[in-house]
């Protein structure tokens, strides 16, 4: 069976009690298992494939209760490292009224930012085996050259590379610096997910079409570029499909981009896609894949949290079932 591995961070939210105040006036937090990677991977095994991360946790009662979420979530944790040397990584968050996020992140450095490329094993990788990554953990560490490896060995087995860039400005000494990482890695993937928000910052360009576009570079052969509740769309080198979005009372918008990406990965490693069927694949299923994906990201934002909120397969069926976008 073909499997999903998702390198990146693995992380705990701390979501805030109270909605309408700066971070350092919140009270009270309930924690939520996160990490852009860990809820792609646990979408990928809600829906019945193989799932793993490939991370590490700090030895401490925080990275105890991820590797219980994970494992509950039905993701492979075989090969997530553990170590005293840091701590595992945690994000506190506050909710503004106007609904924007603020995030303050504990990572000096975490422990996920210490996987080195010795701790990732070549041979891990088979042919059909798919790579997600995120750029969360791509600022200089030795977890950056752990991706550099990782993407590297998956190739070599002639396995897919998808790149979800994932914006966290917070995390960088500065916005150019995050602008280059993904520039720098962005070309190595074969699948590349973009948000709306995300689109101009990364290119510079103004002109949506022309932004998209200008993303397909090096390997990219698929560009699917999100937007929200108005659902998505699918470019590839012979042209453009759009999927209108599912309408859903949501509540919580946290963690649809990764439950849309799980959607669309597992039906990729369903239809055993690599390299060189990836464009062919996504023309013929298109409106399937987007449909799934779509109804994946939709149901997530109607409950709190990520992992958490992340429907199963027979309530993402139903919705589809019983919307007709
Ligand atoms: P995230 O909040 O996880 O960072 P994102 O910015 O990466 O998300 P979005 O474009 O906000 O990505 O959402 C991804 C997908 O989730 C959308 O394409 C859509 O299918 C679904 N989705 C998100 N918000 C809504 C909504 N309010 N109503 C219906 N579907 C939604």
């Amino acid at each position: 069976m073909n499997r999903l591995y998702a390198i990146g961070e693995v992380l705990i939210d701390f979501i805030p009690l109270q909605k309408g105040c700066a971070l350092k006036d919140v009270r009270s937090f309930e924690r939520a298992p996160g990490g852009a990677p860990a809820n792609v991977a646990a979408a990928v095994a809600k829906y019945g494939a193989s799932a793993h991360v490939l991370t590490k946790l700090g030895r401490d009662a925080f990275g105890d209760f991820l590797l219980e979420e994970l494992h509950n979530a039905g993701v492979d944790t075989t090969h997530v490292k553990r170590t005293d040397e840091a701590n595992t990584g945690l994000a506190f968050v506050s909710l503004k009224d106007n609904g924007e996020r603020d995030f303050s992140f504990y990572r000096k450095p975490s422990a996920d930012l210490l996987l080195s490329e010795n701790e990732i094993d070549a041979a891990l990788f088979q042919t059909g085996d798919i790579l997600h990554f995120g750029s969360v953990d791509l600022v200089d560490s030795p977890m950056k050259q752990a991706h550099r490896k990782a993407i590297r060995a998956v190739k070599e087995t002639g396995g897919l590379v998808s790149f979800d860039p994932n914006v966290r400005l917070p995390l960088w000494n500065d916005a150019e610096d995050c602008r280059r990482a993904i520039l720098e890695f962005l070309p190595k993937a074969h699948l590349v997910k973009i948000s709306d928000e995300e689109l101009a910052f990364i290119t510079g360009i103004e002109d949506e079409e022309t932004a998209i576009l200008s993303l397909f570079r090096g390997d990219v052969q698929a560009v699917v570029y999100t937007r929200g509740a108005h659902g998505a769309e699918l470019y590839t080198a012979n042209g453009s499909y759009t999927a209108p979005g599912f309408k859903v009372d949501a509540q919580d918008t946290t963690g649809a981009g990764d439950a849309f990406v799980g959607g669309m990965l597992f039906h990729l490693l369903q239809k055993e896609a690599s390299p060189s069927n990836l464009t062919s694949l996504l023309d013929e299923h298109h409106a399937e894949i987007l449909r799934f994906a779509n109804a994946s990201g939709a149901l997530t934002t109607t409950n709190k949290g990520a992992i958490s909120a992340l429907p199963d397969k027979a309530a993402v069926e139903a919705l589809m079932h019983f919307q007709n976008t």
